[in-house]
């Protein structure tokens, strides 16, 4: 079904008459922003206009200036949530979420299965709702995949994180005044994160072990020079979508029985497994931790969504018996030039699709639900919420 709002222009003379609103981060802790200059440039040349919320991209290191030099208007905060499409980083807080006006179409990430009552609220209001997170795993649509792009980054930062809070080398060093043994790093889970830690930690020169219950990632393990850990769990761990799928209870005894001696020896854990809509399976025991060696870190990539490790606490670092536990909850925000740069390329791909030829050399804003990545992203259009299975 293919919809033309190039009808709802504003008063402002543009290409398609469309404004992508960009507003200021409101959430803690939150760094990033969804435009940059760059994107902003791109963006004007899709036939978009920009309003950015004015100190949108200085937490990211993009200032005002920049995003004007670019060719977008810096406006006031209503003024960003007033436009026809308004793209974020993070979920609208409900002030923000009463901010969109009816007919316009929010492109963030949602987390839809957690935000039931406020995509309701969104198709009461005929408010489109893009979610960012239900963009395919597809080879096409790998430049607008904000999951990926922003998990590469987590999983580099998280071993930063580690080297920073471990008080040895990770290559093995010799020197006149001593030797140091290559430090052994475990990652769980080898999904986009858990692959950029294996890569990180290698190229610091760490000894590197992985494990994941997707069997199809072994190789990928290996071409990144770590060593697979085989266990036999009795099953395949593959799920729909490429995704990984719960255990069964005897599945799960035998992971743990199969991790616990691997990981009581490592000298860094870095956890990153994850089942979608479920909670975060539990790999690292508290027996486990209590056997690592004093100095250990443990980065629990996996905290937002309850944790591998069940002392692991939200956006802190516990220290059990010596070994650290770190909770961070997200890791782009550490890194908010690259990861802002990303995420915006990642949105301009998306926003191309929408793209479409008008008779007469111009174009215009449409939706093309017989496109695959637009059916599934787009969770409210035209004033349904269109839920989607976990
Ligand atoms: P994710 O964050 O959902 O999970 C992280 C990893 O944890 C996954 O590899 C998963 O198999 C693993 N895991 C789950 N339970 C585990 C357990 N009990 N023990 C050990 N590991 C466990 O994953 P993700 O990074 O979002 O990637 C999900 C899938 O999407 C992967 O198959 C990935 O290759 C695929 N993907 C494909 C494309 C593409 O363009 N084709 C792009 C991005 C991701």
């Amino acid at each position: 079904m293919l919809r033309d709002i190039t009808t709802q222009a504003t008063s402002k003379v543009m290409k398609m008459g469309i404004t992508v609103g960009v507003p200021r981060e409101a959430g803690s802790g939150e760094t990033r922003v969804a435009a940059t200059p760059d994107s902003v440039k791109r963006l004007l040349k899709c036939g978009f206009d920009v309003a950015i919320e004015c100190g949108a991209g200085v937490a990211a290191g993009f200032p005002d200036r920049d995003y004007e030099a670019a060719g977008a208007l810096v406006v006031q905060r209503s003024e960003a949530w007033s436009s026809h499409i308004v793209t974020k980083v993070a979920p609208p807080k409900d002030d923000e979420a009463l901010a969109l006006r009816q007919g316009s179409m929010l492109v963030s990430l949602l987390e839809p299965f957690r935000n039931e009552s406020l995509l309701e609220n969104f198709a009461q209001r005929k408010i489109d709702a893009l979610a960012l997170e239900a963009i395919p795993r597809t080879s096409r649509a790998q430049a607008m995949d904000v999951l990926s792009s922003q998990a590469g980054i987590a999983g580099y930062r998280a071993v930063l994180e580690a080297a920073n809070h471990y008080g040895r080398f990770f290559p093995m060093m010799m020197t006149s005044a001593g030797s140091a043994k290559a430090t052994k790093v475990t990652v769980l889970g080898a999904g986009v994160a858990g692959l950029q830690a294996i890569a990180t930690a290698r190229k610091l020169g760490a000894t590197v072990e992985a494990y994941d219950v997707r069997p199809e990632v072994k190789e990928q393990i290996q071409s990144l020079g770590a060593k697979f850990i085989e266990i036999d769990i009795g099953e395949s761990g593959s799920g729909q979508g490429g995704y990984a799928k719960e255990l069964s209870e005897e599945s799960k005894r035998k992971l743990q029985s199969g991790l616990d001696d691997k990981l009581s020896k490592s000298d860094i854990i870095i956890s990153t497994a994850n089942v979608p809509g479920r909670r975060a399976p539990t790999l690292i025991s508290e027996d486990v931790v209590a056997a690592m060696r004093c100095g250990s870190v443990i980065v629990d990539m996996a905290t937002p969504s309850g944790g591998n490790c069940p002392l692991s606490k939200a956006d802190q670092i516990v220290e059990v018996n010596g070994v650290k536990i770190i909770g961070h909850t997200n890791y782009p925000s550490m890194m908010a030039a690259d990861s802002s740069s990303f995420f915006a390329r990642n949105v301009v791909s998306l926003l191309n699709l929408f793209v479409a030829p008008k008779e007469g050399g111009s174009t215009q804003f449409l939706v093309n639900l017989d496109d695959d990545i637009i059916e599934a992203a787009l969770v409210v259009h035209q004033g349904l919420f269109r839920k989607k299975g976990r």
